[in-house]
């Protein structure tokens, strides 16, 4: 699993200017074909990398629209910018990931459009199959990317999620389901735009010393591809233990109170975090918080930072007088004000023992249950 042999060769090679033995990035990208059914795979070093590349390869630039949801990280309007398009944010829906409606009216609205950048937020599939078609029946010259940064296991109807869109874009950072401390690929089934890709990210040559276009030096390591193909043959067992601590939160977790965010969809989430919704007012999420970290539980606070509210884009809004995306209050973002709120991520992986989760899933219970006891004010008006 750990291909320690094969990572010391590497290391050696670096090390001492010897020949390597395997050719580490082609196998690589042969089990990511085998494995995903991708027809074209490209490594590079970074997720962020591979969302940059996948744009300009589809031709995205100055004067372009590209639709992405409201709460993803920074990286993903960051890439479009690195291309002069214009980033324009959508609604979630109760899975967190890009909402249907959302997307049409946005299309409407913004006829310039040329992608789509659906995220797999937290690995819960999101609704590639309605999302894809919603685009296609308005337009055809808008590339579809999937930003599978999340989602490495996660499937709709048993087909990975990647295969949906026109592009996959992966990441391998620290944290991620595969991880070589960073990394990243890009996937497509699109020859052009594999070809176009491939010489973006190297420096704009197909073949040293022939450059014959722009290019940046995204390539992957030997050592990167060596590691991640080591996890890769392992996926199986690496996404099963997520799935098994997934389904020990789901068991155990009074779905009351602590509601799941499950994928609205007939598919299989990676289960990269385990979201929950805590039905309680601010200050009793403090304390339920403090309490955790007093027992030493693992867990990760998620107080949302959408990217309305990022100063980055705010900035290149004003700067573009586009004053009607310069919105901070959220107000165009009803579904995430609703969802996005009192969110807690639970770790899945590997390192979380059945005990510990069941720790926390005692706590998190109780807690709620002797905070609707002490007082109604504890639990948040539900909306809906
Ligand atoms: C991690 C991540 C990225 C960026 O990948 P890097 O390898 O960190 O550059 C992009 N999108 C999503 C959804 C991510 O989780």
């Amino acid at each position: 699993m750990l291909n320690r042999e094969a990572v010391l060769e590497i290391i050696e090679h670096y090390g001492r200017n010897t020949p390597l033995s395997r050719d580490y990035i082609g196998e690589l990208c042969r089990l990511f074909q085998q494995y995903y059914g991708f027809r074209y795979v490209l490594p590079v070093d970074s997720g962020t990398a591979a969302l940059h590349t996948a744009l300009a390869a589809a031709g995205i630039g100055s004067g372009d629209t590209v639709l992405l949801p409201v709460n993803v990280c920074a990286s993903v309007p960051m890439a479009v910018l690195s291309v002069r398009a214009l980033p324009v944010l959508v609604d979630t829906d109760a899975s967190l990931n890009m909402d249907a409606e959302a997307l049409e009216s946005m299309l409407d609205a913004h006829p310039r459009t040329r992608a789509v950048i659906v995220v797999h937020q937290h690995g819960i599939p999101a609704n590639m199959e309605r999302l894809t078609r919603i685009v296609r029946a308005k337009k055809t010259d808008v590339c579809v990317i999937e930003d599978c940064a999340q989602a490495h296991s996660t499937t709709i109807r048993g087909k990975p999620v990647g295969r949906y869109g026109d592009m996959a874009v992966f990441s391998f950072n620290k944290g991620k389901i595969l991880s070589a401390g960073s990394g990243g690929l890009l996937a497509t089934a699109n020859e052009e735009w594999y070809e176009r890709a491939f010489r973006f990210a190297q420096l704009g040559a197909r073949q040293t010393p022939y450059h014959e276009t722009f290019g940046y030096n995204y390539q992957m390591s030997e050592l990167q591809a060596c590691i991640i193909a080591g996890q890769l043959r392992n996926i199986a067992e690496l996404s099963g233990l997520r799935r098994r601590n997934a389904g020990l939160y789901r068991e155990q977790l009074d779905s009351d109170a602590v509601r799941p965010v499950l994928p609205l969809v007939e598919g299989e989430s990676s289960w990269h975090r385990f979201v929950v919704h805590l039905s309680v007012t601010p200050e009793a999420y403090r304390q339920l918080a403090d309490e955790l970290r007093r027992q030493g539980l693992p867990f990760q606070e998620a107080h949302p930072c959408p990217l309305y509210r990022a100063k980055f884009l705010q900035d290149y809004y004003r700067a573009n007088r586009l004053s009607q995306l310069a919105d901070e209050s959220g107000s165009a973002f009803p579904n995430f004000a609703e969802v996005g709120r009192n969110l807690m991520f639970l770790y899945t992986h590997a390192q979380m023992t059945e005990d510990c989760i069941r720790r926390i899933c005692a706590l998190l219970n109780k807690s709620i249950r002797a905070h609707e006891v002490a007082g109604r004010d504890f639990r948040c008006r539900e909306t809906n």
